[in-house]
């Protein structure tokens, strides 16, 4: 790095200024400390800015920033459809009321008590089996909806491959 080959080179040809490098590179090190720690607190608050925009104009987005709602909305969407399908490998289900992680055939929330939505029997995944219903699997059995009965405003299947 040129910086310390400058330093090196000074240390070598003027011993008596290295406590004053020496100083200066410790000021350097502490302002760039600084530096970094301000740059990540304005990172942080455009996130929040950026959730902020988003929540409050999800509804109606700008046009400037319609392409990246689009983005933020596909992946949520996304994420949820990924975290039912952890769960329903796992047996388990979201409670709608708390969101804590229950069992699937549980009737009642066992932290809150809600009462949650009747198992579908054909969803309910057996131990070491996987009843994974795709799209191909779906349209050989008839021309019925996938089945998703646990929510049945499920979203739309586009996205899968
Ligand atoms: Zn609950």
């Amino acid at each position: 790095m040129d910086f310390f080959n400058k330093v090196s080179s000074t240390i070598s040809s003027k011993g008596k200024d290295v406590t004053k490098r020496a100083k200066e590179i410790a000021e350097i090190a502490k302002l760039t400390g600084q530096i970094a720690e301000k740059e990540e607190s304005v990172k942080g608050a455009y996130i929040e800015l950026g959730k902020y925009v988003y929540e409050s104009q999800k509804e109606d987005a700008p046009e400037e920033v319609a392409e990246k709602f689009a983005v933020i909305d596909a992946a949520v969407e996304e994420i949820e459809h990924l975290k039912r399908e952890v769960r329903k490998l796992k047996g388990k289900q979201e409670c709608p009321d708390c969101g804590k992680e229950v069992s699937y055939s549980a009737a009642f929330c066992s932290f809150c008590g809600a009462k949650l939505p009747e198992p579908d029997p054909e969803e309910v995944v057996e131990e070491g089996e996987v009843t994974e219903v795709t799209e191909e699997s779906a349209e050989a059995a008839g021309p019925a909806e996938p089945v998703e009965a646990a929510e049945p405003a499920e979203e739309p299947k586009t996205e899968e491959i």
